[in-house]
């Protein structure tokens, strides 16, 4: 299946409610802060979940250690871009592994819990397939994963 034109907040709430018990077992609060006036991107729509899927799985598990938290998922237009934030209250990237969190198979998770491959995955459907980028700023009880996508594919 090929890219097609895609509204953005509908692919965030389904994948939002395919996770609901993940969230709701984290005691998680969620903020959506969303511009209305978002335009569409050509992209593709399995790929795109998997994205919110893999960064929303992440920002939950990081909260878990809080035993609740809120999740800010932010849109808004940033010249020729979809800018998407989803902003967790965690504890943090610690500053000696941000650089390895990207790299295939990282993972601070026990054996079973986490196959390193989430970011990664991200990395690939973002830059590789949608010509976008994902960037990252975390300070202690902050991490903000920004992807943004072009307008218009
Ligand atoms: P996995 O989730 O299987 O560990 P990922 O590639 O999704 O693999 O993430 C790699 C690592 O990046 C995680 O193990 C975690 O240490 C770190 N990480 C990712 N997102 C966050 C976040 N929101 N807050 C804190 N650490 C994070
Ligand atoms: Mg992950």
């Amino acid at each position: 299946k090929g890219k097609e034109l895609i509204d953005i907040h509908t692919g965030i709430d389904s994948t939002l409610v395919m996770m609901q018990y993940k969230l709701r077992k984290g005691n998680i609060e969620v903020v959506e802060e969303f511009d209305n006036h978002l335009p569409k991107v050509m992209a593709l729509v399995g790929e795109l979940n998997q994205v919110w899927t893999n960064l929303i799985d992440n920002a939950v598990d990081a909260m878990e250690v809080n035993g609740r938290g809120r999740l800010t998922i932010r849109t808004e237009k940033d010249h020729s871009y979809a800018k998407i934030s989803i902003i967790d209250d965690g504890p943090g990237i610690p500053e000696e592994i941000k650089s390895s969190i990207f790299d295939p198979f990282f993972t601070t998770k026990g054996i079973g819990k986490g196959t390193g491959l989430g970011l990664d995955v991200v990395n690939r459907i973002v830059v590789g397939q949608h010509h976008g980028s994902v960037k990252v700023n975390s300070v202690p009880g902050k991490t903000e994963f920004i992807v943004c996508l072009p307008i218009g594919g």
